[in-house]
């Protein structure tokens, strides 16, 4: 709430504007609750000005608040009934004015700080470590990008203009009450304080629905996702009724917490209207007391009765607001969760950019664990020379793609040292260190964008004929070529319209056309065929060549001529040499492995 308010206040401008034409909101609406004294008491006759020096009572010389109003105009007491038409069109077209006017700048304000807010969490997202990635669901991000987004814009461009004009207009109009007839003011005050014991309870409750109904509906989310992006799979298995049933029931405890919220906030606003009734009809006796002993002019008693019913409007949407922003503030802790995450791996304070190396790698018994408990390399050591080509080989999970996922700082080492030519890649900035790593995985992403920015991706304006020559280079250009329009096309979201052999091969064009010094094929050829394989193996060697490789395949052929091969098992390098020197080894476990895929040759070359 407090931060919110924070936040708001932050767009003086806009808020200022907002303020002033709040004030005026709340002056005309109580000019316009005064104008009932004259309608009654000069217009119905019921207190005539003209006999009010020959009453006796007090009611007839009374000061009114009004009175500043005629003298500002200049009008004598006896023409007040005539001017009245024309005031209350005067006075009704005010309000309306400022009423257009604090509605609109508070808009502009909420619409202002949400895209700040939006903005901000988005770049904050984007800058998370891949850890965070890891544990986070996309539902759940998108729910707090959108959803909660939404409502904190909702509170603090309708709520909470809401809640300080009503404010102020409440204030105006209790102003009214004193000046009108102080006493009965008073009572009134007494009475008015019990509703806020209730309204406590409802924003209470609100905040706590709020809070569950934003994590129904990020599960919501994160269904839609799982099954949009994996609705191949949904079909293959026919478990599109199973999914359809967890849809159902989620969709179902979503709607649950919404009826309840429902349910409580349209409770809140009959409720407080009745204890406002309660205090009217305690009004009505006690002012046809008064009335009787001509202590108040029946035109004053219209000005406190109808002030007093018109209040309801601001207390009841004072009460909305608070919902509102009840329910918002519980959407600003989960953005603001988001943004307090730290991003874990960030530039160091006095890192330096990395200048262009070689790709001499170096690993110093270094250790990593995912979670902290839980370690999943073990003192890993061991360097490359300028342009070699280093393979991993090793059972899955054995911990290769985490030892190369290191280098790029994609995690962080837990213990020991990486460095690059000599520098500590925690030392250097994270751009630089990236821009000279290219980098192909098994998982391919692809952007729902033109094969042309796909490939040039990251990269400012390429020219077309080095585009089609890493195409080339990965054996891409032909199926390009056949595509609709070439290399404009665009392919779906995660490329639905290649096959996955054609987005490996546009993932490999992609890092050439970086041209990296070090460069990291993690299983990046698994998803083709002995003939791309083929294809693909005599661009690779030649693309090895020029630069630093690491290098993960099954297939032991594609690695056989690794200058160094690492055999990884259970997070610890437990072998290394060339492919001459590990295969020498009888009981070595690159041995065995080779043994299973090439049961036919002789051992031992
Ligand atoms: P490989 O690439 O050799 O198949 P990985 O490096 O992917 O193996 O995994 C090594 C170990 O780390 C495995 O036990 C795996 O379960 C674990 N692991 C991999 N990625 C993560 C992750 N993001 N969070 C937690 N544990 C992980
Ligand atoms: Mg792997």
């Amino acid at each position: 709430m407090f931060e919110l308010l924070k936040l708001t206040v932050r767009e003086k401008k806009w808020v200022t504007l907002a303020l002033l034409s709040t004030l005026g909101v709340a002056f005309f609406t109580a000019v316009m609750m005064n104008l009932v004294q004259p309608v009654i008491d000069e217009m119905f006759g019921a207190n005539p000005s003209a006999s009010a020096a020959a009453a006796d009572g007090a009611a007839a010389t009374k000061v009114r608040a009004l009175d500043f109003l005629w003298n500002l105009l200049g009008i004598d007491r006896g023409d007040i009934k005539s001017a009245l038409p024309l005031v209350l069109i005067i006075v009704i077209f005010g309000k309306g004015l400022f009423t257009f006017l604090s509605s609109f700048f508070m808009k502009a304000v909420g619409n202002k700080v949400v895209k700040q807010m939006r903005d901000k969490l988005y770049a904050h997202i984007l800058g998370m470590s891949s850890g965070f990635f890891d544990r986070a669901t996309t539902g759940d991000l998108m729910s707090r990008l959108t959803n909660d987004v939404d409502r904190i814009q909702q509170a603090v461009g309708t709520a909470m203009s809401d809640m300080v004009e009503e404010s102020f207009v409440l204030a105006g109009l209790l102003l009214t009450l004193l000046i009108n007839d102080w006493q009965m003011a008073l009572v009134a005050f007494v009475i008015a304080p019990l509703a806020a014991i209730p309204m406590a309870a409802f924003s209470r409750q609100l905040k706590k629905q709020g809070r569950k109904s934003q994590l129904k509906m990020a599960d919501i989310y994160n269904l839609i996702h799982e099954t949009v992006t994996g609705n191949r799979i949904v079909k293959a298995f026919t478990m599109e009724g199973f999914e359809l049933r967890k849809f159902l029931k989620s969709s179902w405890r979503y709607y649950r917490i919404n009826l309840k919220l429902a349910w409580i906030s349209s409770l809140s606003s009959p409720f407080m209207e009745f204890i406002g009734g309660l205090v009217g009809a305690f009004i009505l006796v006690v002012g046809a007391d008064r009335i009787a002993k001509n202590q108040i002019s029946p035109g004053d008693f219209g000005v406190f009765v109808s002030t007093i019913f018109y209040m309801f409007t601001p207390i009841k949407r004072l009460s909305r607001a608070n919902n509102v922003v009840q329910q918002a503030v519980a959407c600003y802790d989960r953005v603001q969760e988001v943004l307090n995450t730290p991003q874990e791996i960030e530039d160091r304070p006095e890192a330096y950019p990395l200048p262009p190396v070689q790709g001499r790698v170096k690993f110093d018994r270094v250790g990593f664990a995912y979670l902290t408990d839980r370690p999943v390399l073990f003192d890993v050591s061991f360097e490359t020379k300028p342009r070699e080509t280093i393979a991993l080989v090793g059972l899955s999970g054995a911990g290769k793609t985490t030892i190369v996922n290191l280098i790029g700082r994609f995690y962080e080492a837990t213990s020991g040292t990486i460095t690059i030519d000599g520098n500590n890649v925690r030392d250097v900035t994270l751009a630089s260190l990236r821009s000279q790593i290219g980098l192909v995985t098994q998982e391919i992403v692809l952007f729902n964008d033109t094969v042309r920015a796909n490939i040039a991706y990251g990269l400012d304006d390429v020219p077309l004929e080095k585009i089609i020559a890493s195409a080339t280079a990965a054996e891409c250009h032909e199926f390009i070529s056949e595509l609709p329009q070439g290399y404009d096309t665009l392919i779906g979201e995660r490329g639905g319209i290649l096959s996955v052999g054609q987005r490996q091969r546009l993932a490999l064009a992609r890092a050439l056309l970086k041209d990296p010094p070090i460069l990291i094929l993690d299983e990046a050829t698994s998803a083709l065929d002995s003939e791309s394989e083929r294809l693909i193996q005599q661009a690779l060697t030649r693309i090895m060549k020029d630069r630093t490789t690491f290098v993960i395949a099954h297939r032991l052929s594609t690695i056989r001529n690794a200058d160094a091969i690492l055999v990884i098992d259970g997070g610890r390098i437990v072998e290394s040499g060339t492919h001459e020197e590990l295969i020498r080894k009888p009981r070595g476990i690159y041995r065995k492995l080779h043994d299973l895929q090439f049961p036919e040759e002789e051992n031992g070359g």
